[in-house]
């Protein structure tokens, strides 16, 4: 007879205790998919528990974790989740959350669900400080950009727009770079960003490149992953047969649907885009078997339609992902773009309405909130430890919203080395002032770097979206309780 029932999200490199004692307990272990894609670049070095922790001293006691957070879900389930918990939350039956909170009694771990919660960072050893253990970053991730040009002209780019782009011997130097460093650092995989401006208006360099990374990539026995960035304008049939057969993924920007989108992604001549985005993903993606994912960009002026643009991908079952506007030198005029804090905490609650009325089974966390990631991680993106952005004119710089700060290549051995000490500091959140006691700091690790130095003139504070992270992250978390209810069939 089966006790207690705990359903919790995979981990890479999580693994079963054979030596846990089986009580009947059952855990239901769903794994996590590829992240969802954006701009940036997330930090890929999640924390780990260590995997002696639960056995070594034996007989040890263990207690419920400090910061603690549970939510109530439907049929008498309970969301229940830690800083300390290496992936999401997990949702536990009467019996499971009984039992956890017999641990308010320090006590050694004896049941087979004991090893579960300890496993999930719900429970902790006794009188010793929590601790996760940073993993080594697997993927080294470069952007490359393509060009300046773009036949739309929104509001928010950060891009000076021009018809310069890539030349193909710049395109290839900038590919072995990243393969070089990826093998002088002991990266796994490389992750490549074709972006810009609109990357697929030189498609041809774009496949080119590719070709050649695949080759670097098979040569070197590295993995290698690559996204488009794209507005969604422009594709052909055969432009999306050729992503299909490299198996290179497609990132869409939509900002609402219909007017509220041409509103804020309108072409240079002033017309909007939705209809051409609707049409390409309708009638030339979708068909040849490409599922894009969609980046929702948040801004004061479409906050309130970023939940029509949610409806819209889950309609079509896309993964999609809700980012705040980044003020920049180009943007800034724009005052209608600034992020009010409520109107955005509005917009997001209509957001995830739709998300809960429609709750897809694909994994969604790691893409409902800004920046924040579903898996514990100290840092908020790879920026100095494995990211790099490789600009028109092949140099190389931190962030894609630093294009002009790039430092030229001449050949360096390890390029990843010129970006380690830029000007954005490599900050981890437990060195943020007002970060570092936050229940949430290693989902949001304190949020984008720039919009904090913006705003506070420092990179060691919390985000200024700060009010914003908090009010909403409860409410993602219980989306993802349900959403494991469902796909275990505990809802319809
Ligand atoms: S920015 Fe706010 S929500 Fe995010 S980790 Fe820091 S204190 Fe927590
Ligand atoms: S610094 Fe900000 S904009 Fe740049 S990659 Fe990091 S999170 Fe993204």
């Amino acid at each position: 007879m089966i006790s207690s029932i705990i359903l919790t999200s995979y981990v890479a490199g999580q693994t079963e205790n054979d030596c846990a004692p089986n009580d009947g307990s059952l855990t239901i272990v769903t794994q996590t998919q590829a992240p969802i894609e954006e701009d940036c670049a997330p930090a890929d070095s999640p924390l780990r528990d260590r995997p002696d922790r639960f056995f070594k001293p034996v007989n040890s006691n263990f207690t419920l974790t400090p910061q603690l957070y549970t939510n109530f879900l439907p049929r008498d389930f309970t969301l229940a989740y830690s800083p300390f918990s290496p992936a999401g939350p997990a949702v536990l039956n009467q019996q499971a959350v009984r039992r956890l909170y017999e641990f308010s009694t320090p006590q050694p771990l004896d049941q087979a669900v004991d090893y579960t919660l300890a496993q999930g960072g719900l429970l902790v050893a006794a009188g010793q400080k929590p601790t996760l253990t940073r993993g080594h970053p697997l993927t080294l991730t470069a952007w490359l950009h393509i060009t300046n040009a773009c036949n739309l002209d929104c509001p928010y780019c950060y891009v000076r727009k021009s018809n310069e782009h890539m030349s193909e011997e710049i395109g290839l130097k900038a590919v072995e770079a990243v393969f070089r460093s990826a093998e002088k650092n002991g990266f796994k995989a490389v992750k490549l960003k074709y972006a810009g401006g609109e990357a697929a208006l030189h498609f041809k360099l774009v496949q080119r490149l590719h070709r050649y990374a695949q080759h670097l990539a098979a040569k070197k026995g590295l993995d290698l992953r690559a996204v488009v960035l794209s507005n969604g304008t422009v594709w052909t049939a055969a432009m999306a047969r050729w992503l299909v057969d490299s198996g290179v993924k497609l990132m869409i920007s939509l900002d609402g649907v219909g007017a509220a989108h041409d509103a804020q992604r309108p072409d240079r001549g002033g017309r909007g885009s939705f209809a051409r985005i609707e049409h390409t993903v309708d009638h030339i993606l979708l068909p040849a078997g490409v599922r894009p994912d969609i980046s929702i960009t948040i801004t004061g002026r479409n906050a309130f339609a970023a939940a029509d643009a949610v409806a819209w991908g889950i309609e079509r079952d896309l993964p999609f992902s809700l980012n705040f506007y980044r003020e920049n030198l180009l943007s800034a005029s724009y005052h209608d773009l600034k992020l009010e804090e409520q109107q955005i905490i509005e917009g997001m609650r209509r957001a995830y309405q739709v998300v809960e009325k429609y709750l897809p089974t694909r994994p969604f966390l790691g893409g409902l909130l800004d920046r924040v990631q579903a898996e514990a991680h100290t840092h908020t993106c790879g920026v100095g430890q494995s990211y790099m952005v490789f600009t028109h004119t092949g140099q190389v710089a931190q962030c894609q919203m630093h294009l002009g700060e790039g430092k030229p290549l001449n050949g360096a051995h390890d390029p990843l080395e010129l970006v380690a000490h830029g000007s954005i500091p490599v900050i981890s959140v437990d060195d943020k002032e007002g970060c570092r006691e936050c229940a949430w700091r290693y989902r949001c690790a304190g949020g984008c770097p720039l919009e904090t130095y913006r705003a506070a003139g420092r990179f060691d504070v919390q985000s200024p979206h700060c009010s914003i992270y908090r009010a909403l992250f409860p409410e993602a978390l219980k989306l993802e309780g349900l959403r494991l209810m469902r796909l275990e069939g505990y809802l319809s």
